[in-house]
């Protein structure tokens, strides 16, 4: 098979890279296998519009307007609107920025907080809240829905690993247990994991992350309880935590995920990374999520935990690297915990890489441009 680009990782990011490719009308192999060793393997991920910086903010506005085109023509719903409280210095700038972008985001009280929401948050931060789209996206939906508009615009969607990337006449010989396709050029896609399909390595740090899941349905009394983060926690072993609501797993189970910023991390080697993943992550981390998860919602009566391990892609400049490494390969990889709600912006900045036009969009190409070793 010979195409124009072969999109090699299927995660949030190269799924959203290979439906923009083949909505422009190029010739797509979007190849990757399922969730296994992804930063997308799980029931959700908040979404907001309100972030951190200007950046953030637009790249998660783009994408969120989107999603109801996605959802719309894949058939998949993956978007929950049920809102996002944030406990942050910066709180108050995060509304201002993103009510440019039509956020209704705006301080709130602790009183209204627990009132609505049953949330008791004990430090002295600005509370900022924002209503719909802000909630949560399920990823692996997300996932599914841009490989299915992906496939309806004639790419050829490969459910494998890529185990050779080799230089050819032409362009590139991309092979696994698929067999071996030609392309013209190449993104990598590949999130954590890039092992050594390229000869050019990128400056990012893997950071290992463990999330603690506890049964529970929510409360039955109408208070909704948004997707959350919040910085000084009552534990400081985490320096901040966020959470998904209540949402159901593969099991049918509902549970409330919990996670965060461990202060004494230390960051993981490519090749600890499958030993990582096959643990149930650091104990210090699993203790200090639990005391916050009682901390922050008292009133609620928790089910059993589990515990699971992830990993955050970082990179130097704090944002996702998308640029050309080498002749015919681009990357977009590096989410740095936070592109899973602008993964289809982050995807259609890289595919406008491909294109005669090239660079597509009103962020400077240089707050991009891949770091390397
Ligand atoms: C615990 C956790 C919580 C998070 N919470 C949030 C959140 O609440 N909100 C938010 O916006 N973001 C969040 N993120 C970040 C978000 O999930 C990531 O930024 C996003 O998934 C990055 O997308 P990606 O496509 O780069 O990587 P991934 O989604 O990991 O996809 C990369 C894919 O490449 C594949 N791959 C690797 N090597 C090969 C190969 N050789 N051949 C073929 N395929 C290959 C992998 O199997 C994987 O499927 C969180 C991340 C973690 C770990």
């Amino acid at each position: 098979m010979d195409v124009d680009v072969a999109v090699i990782g299927r995660g949030m990011i190269g799924g959203a890279a290979g439906r923009h490719l083949a909505e422009q009308g190029r010739s797509v192999a979007l190849i990757g296998p399922g969730d296994q060793y992804s930063s997308h393997g799980d029931a959700a991920r908040i979404t907001r519009i309100v972030g951190r910086t200007g950046i953030w903010t637009e790249l998660a506005a783009q994408a969120i307007g989107r999603y109801g085109d996605i959802a719309e023509r894949s058939g998949i719903d993956f978007h929950v609107p049920c809102g996002f409280l944030a406990a942050h210095l910066d709180a108050a700038d995060w509304a201002e920025r993103a009510a440019v972008y039509g956020s209704d985001a705006r301080l709130v009280d602790r009183a209204w907080v627990r009132e609505t929401t049953g949330i008791n948050i004990s430090n002295d931060l600005d509370l900022v809240f924002e209503g719909a789209p802000g909630g949560y996206i399920r990823p692996r939906r997300l996932v599914a829905a841009q490989s299915r508009l992906a496939e309806a615009a004639g790419a050829t969607v490969i459910n494998a690993e890529v185990d050779s990337l080799r230089g050819a006449a032409g362009g590139f010989e991309v092979s696994g247990s698929f067999g071996t396709i030609s392309a013209r050029q190449v993104l990598l896609a590949t999130g954590a994991f890039a092992g050594d399909l390229a000869a050019v390595q990128l400056a990012v740090e893997r950071r290992p992350r463990t999330v603690v899941m506890v049964e529970w349905e929510g409360f039955d009394d109408g208070r909704e309880i948004p997707s959350l983060i919040c910085d000084q926690p009552v534990d400081e072993r985490v320096e901040g935590i966020y959470w998904n609501p209540p949402a159901e797993y593969p099991d049918g189970v509902r549970r409330i995920k919990i996670g965060g910023n461990l202060a004494a991390f230390v960051p993981l080697e490519q090749d600890q990374l499958v030993d990582w993943f096959h643990s149930d992550g650091n104990p210090d981390e699993v203790d200090s999520l639990s005391v916050n998860l009682r901390a922050l919602l008292p009133d609620a009566d928790f089910g059993p935990l589990t515990s699971k391990p992830c990993v955050i892609t970082g990179t130097v400049t704090g944002y996702p690297y998308i640029g050309w490494i080498d002749e015919g390969i681009a990357v977009a990889r590096g989410g740095n915990g936070s592109s899973a709600k602008s993964s289809d912006e982050v995807g259609r900045i890289a595919a406008g890489l491909f294109s005669e036009a090239g660079w597509d969009s009103s962020i400077d190409q240089s707050i991009f441009t891949p770091v390397h070793v």
